[in-house]
């Protein structure tokens, strides 16, 4: 997933020359998100209409080593405590590690060692003492979350701080085979939806952006209304929703076609979804 998470500053994942683990440093957020790519092949089930990944094809992520992740993973954390990474790299007021995200080019929990990743982030996290306010997040379309090794993740992840980023861009079959291209019912969303909200804390994380100049009618702010809606009525309820626009160009054939919505125009939007009583962030 690429998305919010890697659009803020320093998203070069290369840019600490390792396999799956990258930095974002976030001024903004005043910290350094540890990246965790599993999906080095750049592959995803989905190909929404805004993604920023080069060369996106459809597919899974590869089988995982877990050995040279496990050694990033640890390396890096280490340099982060205790090494000069924060100092040479890092701006003065984000001298701190926000989270542990895992956020790749692809979706992460199409990994099939996906419940053996988060065992090696519980055991890496353990051995380097990291303080327990540091979050482990997981950024997903949520479309393989019905899967019990996924939600088995998924609990294993609570109790690392965990947070799921729940991807909801709109709240139709024919709104998601537009922005997602993918064909799928609002039935299997919603009850992937449930159960991510039954294992984890999750936040709804939803781009809201203008096609050929049009922003998101009316019937897709009611449609996503009714959806959470009816949700919370049914006593489902998710942390709050993320919502954001475009802030880097996509890489799909869309992109001209693209554009971002102004802040009037999300905030408008955010005051109709807190009329449900979700809290609502907007990020730049
Ligand atoms: S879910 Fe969408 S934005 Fe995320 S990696 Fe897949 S195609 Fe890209």
């Amino acid at each position: 997933m690429t998305e919010k998470k890697l659009s803020v500053t320093d998203h070069d994942r290369g840019s600490a020359d390792l396999r799956y683990v990258y930095p974002v440093v976030s001024r903004r957020a005043g910290g350094v998100s540890v990246g965790i790519n599993l999906n080095t092949n750049n592959a995803c089930n989905w190909r929404c209409i805004y993604c920023q990944v080069p060369n996106l094809t459809r597919g899974a992520a590869p089988a995982v080593d877990m050995a040279v992740l496990e050694n990033e993973l640890r390396t890096f954390l280490d340099e982060l405590l205790h090494g000069d990474f924060m100092e040479s790299r890092v701006p003065a007021d984000a001298r701190r590690i926000n989270d542990i995200a895992l956020s790749g080019n692809g979706e992460p929990t199409s990994c099939a060692e996906f419940v053996q990743v988060i065992a090696l982030i519980a055991r890496v996290r353990r051995e380097v003492a990291l303080p327990e306010a540091v979050k482990t997040v997981l950024i997903t379309n949520g479309s393989l979350l019905f899967r019990s090794e996924v939600q088995q993740g998924l609990r294993d992840m609570a109790k690392l701080n965990g947070e799921v980023w729940f991807k909801l861009d709109r709240a139709s079959e024919a709104g998601m085979l537009l922005v997602n291209d993918t064909h799928t019912s609002i039935s299997k969303v919603r009850n992937n939806l449930i159960a991510a909200i039954a294992c984890c804390p999750t936040w709804l994380q939803t781009c809201w952006f203008a096609l050929d100049g049009e922003p998101p009618s009316i019937q897709d702010e009611d449609d996503y209304l009714e959806f959470i809606g009816s949700l919370l009525r049914e006593g489902h309820k998710p942390k709050g929703v993320l919502l954001y626009t475009l802030a880097r160009p996509s890489l799909q054939a869309e992109a001209p076609r693209l554009s971002a919505l102004s802040a009037e125009q999300l905030q408008a939007f955010a005051k109709r979804i807190a009329t449900q009583g979700l809290p609502v962030k907007i990020s730049p």
